[in-house]
């Protein structure tokens, strides 16, 4: 039996998560659950899975669930950073989900591994802002950091029996999302409505943005160089809006190994959870016979700059990462809210990493300053943007 914390149950990775551990009581059980300020939800979790403790956002939240919970099953009930940190290292839980979005996933991860804890990752903000200093830990610790990003858990697959020496190049496929092949002069146009309907995967509110802007395949470019310790140049974006080839491996042979699936993330969860081994979860096979063709194109950087910006970001190091992640943070936030543009998505993150003044080998506190200040100028910036 292997006892799970999941941070971020109330989201898209999380209650997938749940519908894994659902599916196999027998093989796993639920210790702590957080999330931001989904209530409901989470109430609707504690009842199945009795967790032993859970954590919300804000005092309001914990006083709220309290409230719902009294005269039933109530597990210990925490807020703020602290609580998801003490979720992070409850002595009882053997494995973490990190799937918390945005920066905020950082400190609870990197406490995780500070407890020793299994790490599933989906946060790939937290390997984009402090991968350096996250993989570093996770060594000290000995600690597996088992992707749950379906690109990269496509390319740790991949390499099991082989020898991350012979890894010459990593093809990463991506969507292109839902504005592929959409004209240039149009993107102004485009309402967070548009941009939150993606077209294979179905995610939380920013991931679908980051994949509209294909900002989330340059986080994902970083997230690998950081995970498999390549250089940006041995990573090829492909884009293959099938989203049936999860991504591939070329070695020094020449040989190319890929993992195909149908675009469902239960497959990186259970993966992460029963490696070494397999579970069962009902996930149908693709339908090949059915299929017109799997196509890989090159990315169209002019339109979609996202990548250029991994690449500066990722020759460049230090706490250029980090900014870049949190300049996109805000922008996307502010585009949901529509007070800006979805071309000014672009523009905010390149004059943001133009302005930063970079920091080499920071310190966790550097690159915490450096997202900090990224806000900042990005709010200043909005606010001179938006009429
Ligand atoms: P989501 O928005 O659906 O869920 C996010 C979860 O985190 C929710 O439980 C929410 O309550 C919680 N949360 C939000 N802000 C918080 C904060 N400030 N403090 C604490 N908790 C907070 O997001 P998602 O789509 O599930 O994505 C989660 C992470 O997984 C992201 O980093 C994303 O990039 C990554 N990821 C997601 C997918 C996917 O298919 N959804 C695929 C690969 C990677
Ligand atoms: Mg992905």
């Amino acid at each position: 039996m292997k006892s799970l914390t999941i941070l971020g149950a109330t989201g898209s990775i999380g209650t997938s998560a749940l519908r894994v551990v659902g599916m196999h009581p027998d093989k796993f059980s639920i210790k702590c659950l957080t999330c931001a300020s989904n209530i409901d939800l989470l109430a609707a979790q504690i009842k199945q899975f009795k967790p032993a403790m859970v954590a919300v956002l804000d005092e309001q939240g914990a006083d709220r669930l309290a409230k719902m919970l009294s005269g039933r099953f109530c597990p210990e009930i925490l807020w703020g950073e602290s609580g998801f940190i003490a979720a992070a290292q409850w002595a009882d839980s053997d494995m973490v989900l990190a799937a918390m979005v945005g920066a905020a996933g950082l400190a609870p991860a990197l406490a995780a591994i500070d407890a020793g804890k299994q790490l599933a990752l989906a946060n790939k903000e937290t390997l984009v802002m402090a991968g350096d200093i996250v993989m570093a830990r996770a060594r000290e610790k000995g600690v597996d950091i088992l992707p749950v990003d379906s690109e990269h858990c496509a390319i740790f697959q991949c390499l099991q029996g082989n020898r991350n020496r012979d890894l010459k190049k990593i093809f990463l496929t991506a969507s292109g999302g839902p504005f592929r092949n959409l004209s240039h002069d149009r993107f102004k146009l485009i309402t967070p409505a548009q941009a939150l309907d993606h077209p294979t995967w179905n995610m939380g509110a920013k991931i679908s943005i980051d994949s509209a802007t294909l900002m989330n395949k340059a986080l994902e470019v970083i997230e690998a160089v950081r995970l498999f310790d390549v250089s940006v140049e041995q990573i090829q974006v492909l884009i293959h809006p099938q989203s049936i080839v999860h991504s591939m491996v070329g070695f020094k042979d020449g040989g190319v190994m890929a993992q195909l699936g149908e675009p469902d993330m239960m497959h990186a969860i259970a993966y992460a959870f029963s490696y070494p081994e397999r579970m069962d979860i009902n996930l149908n096979f693709p339908d090949f016979s059915a299929m017109e063709g799997l196509t890989f194109d090159a990315p169209d950087t002019n339109r979609f700059p996202s990548l250029g910006f991994a690449c500066e970001a990722c020759r460049r190091g230090g706490t250029l990462p980090a900014v870049m992640n949190a300049a996109n943070e805000i922008a996307v936030d502010a585009f949901l809210k529509e007070r800006i543009g979805f071309p000014d998505i672009f523009t905010l993150v390149r004059e943001i990493m133009g302005a930063h003044t970079c920091i080499d080998n920071p310190e966790l506190s550097g690159i915490i300053e450096a997202d900090r200040w990224a806000r900042e100028k990005a709010q200043f910036l909005i606010q001179n943007l938006s009429v």
